[in-house]
């Protein structure tokens, strides 16, 4: 019996081994395909030889500086290559160790810059109900999932919360898709027309929803409103991409199908591909020198912050990334396994919806395929198809989302960008036996 405190007490879960590609082996020798990479993480696969290779010459010249007193080469190489190829108005990096610093950072800073504006009123932060930002305090306030939520509310900061942009369940009956858009963003002014403009310093939103919905994109025309809003209003917008940046959408940040820059934006996951634990804020340079050129410091920091070898890995998966030209990759084999999945899935009669971007892939279950009424959650089929999957050997990540208050099963996919055409049809044959086998 191992003293390690699991995620879930209870699962007998099997010990990992090794990784080579799109597997994950365990002690008994069984191979796992990859199909969620984690969670969304792996982007390369497992057992890079050049990632492990420039983590092991980073730690061969030197595993650790404190932030305090140097700054490192990895680090300022990594900052430089994401701002080369950062959204427009994104200037700065600030290196953290995972997701939820990256967004818990990110609210500190849209406060600050406040402050230092002159503006301390400036107080508010509006997020979507449909929305995962972390699990940290701050990050979890900000996250609409109400399960996620629940028993830590009388620690959450106040957050207001407004409707996702979830066309397959709110878009009207005869309304457009651009229509819906911008009745959907409307609601992020009339928030902060009824908060007073003032005292809103950012809203906070994914650019395509992963954990709590299921790869759900906005329509045309959405974030291209809300930046409008935002501009109106003088209000900051963060986009939070941990999960569906670095590629995984078909772009390197998700960001740029809709055509707009955010004020702050978020990554991790596929930014160390799990090969080390990094993430990264990224903030405009008009709020860079807001702070530089006020108290010159920005009141955060944890120890591991730009940590060498982290940044040393993230180096070499975004230069790997973009060398080996795997975002066109991200959008060839991203079609194909929509199609596949359409194909395999779309006649299933507890299949609603079948999404997402890239390599970024989710399926939205349902009870009904006429009424869209959600599976019950007693059923708990989120859980059961994720055991029936990882018995027929492929990790997908579903999950139990919040579908208005209510809980609503769906599955996300977000295989290594890495796997070749033949393997989406194990994706499929094997989600295929996981579906006969739960519904
Ligand atoms: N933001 C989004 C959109 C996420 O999906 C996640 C994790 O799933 C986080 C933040 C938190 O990241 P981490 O688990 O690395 O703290």
């Amino acid at each position: 019996m191992s003293h390690v405190f699991p995620r879930h007490c209870h699962a007998d879960l099997p010990t990992a081994v090794a990784g080579a590609g799109c597997y994950l082996i365990d002690r008994d020798g069984r191979r796992y395909f990859d199909g969620s990479g984690g969670a969304a993480v792996s982007c390369l696969g497992h057992g890079d030889p050049a990632i492990t290779e420039a983590i092991k010459d980073q730690l061969d010249k030197l595993a650790f500086a404190h932030t305090g007193f140097f700054t490192s080469e990895p680090a300022e190489a990594l900052a430089d290559l994401l701002i080369a190829h950062a959204p427009l108005g994104i200037d700065r990096v600030y290196f953290t160790s995972g997701g939820s610093e990256a967004t818990e950072a990110a609210i500190k800073l849209a406060r600050q810059y406040f402050v230092e504006r002159g503006q301390p009123q400036r107080r508010h932060l509006i997020a979507r109900r449909q929305s995962y930002h972390g699990n940290t305090l701050g990050a979890l306030a900000a996250g609409g999932n109400e399960w996620r939520r629940a028993q830590f509310g009388p620690l959450l900061i106040e957050v207001s919360h407004i409707a996702p942009c979830y066309e397959y369940r709110e878009r009207r009956e005869g309304e457009s898709p651009e229509a819906y858009g911008l009745r959907a963003a409307q609601e992020l002014e009339d928030e902060i027309l009824r908060l007073g403009p003032d005292t809103v310093m950012a809203f906070i939103a994914e650019p395509v929803v992963g954990a709590t919905a299921g790869a759900v994109p906005a329509v045309a025309g959405y974030f291209r409103r809300i930046r409008e809003i935002c501009d109106r209003h003088g209000v900051l917008l963060i986009l939070d991409e941990v999960m569906c940046g670095m590629g995984r959408t078909g772009h390197l940040f998700a960001c740029e199908h809709d055509g707009i820059s955010p004020d702050i934006l978020c990554i991790a996951k596929g930014l160390g591909a799990g090969y080390q634990p990094i993430g990264a804020m990224l903030c405009s340079g008009q709020i860079y020198d807001t702070i530089a050129g006020g108290s010159g410091f920005f009141q955060h920091g944890h120890t591991y912050i730009g940590h060498p070898v982290a940044t040393a890995a993230g180096l070499a998966v975004v230069g790997a990334i973009l060398e080996r030209e795997l975002i066109p990759r991200v959008q060839r084999l991203g079609a194909q396994l929509d199609a596949a999945l359409h194909g395999r899935f779309a006649q299933h009669p507890h299949v609603g919806d079948i999404r997402g971007r890239g390599l970024f892939r989710g399926i939205e279950l349902v009870a009904d395929r006429e009424t869209r009424a959600p599976l019950d959650p007693a059923l708990k089929t989120a859980a059961k198809l994720k055991a029936a999957a990882f018995e027929a050997g492929l990790i997908c990540y579903p999950m139990a989302g919040t579908i208005d208050g209510r809980r609503g099963d769906h599955i996300l996919l977000a295989p290594p960008f890495v796997m070749d055409d033949s393997q989406i049809s194990e994706i499929t044959d094997r989600l295929a036996t996981a579906m006969e086998a739960v519904l």
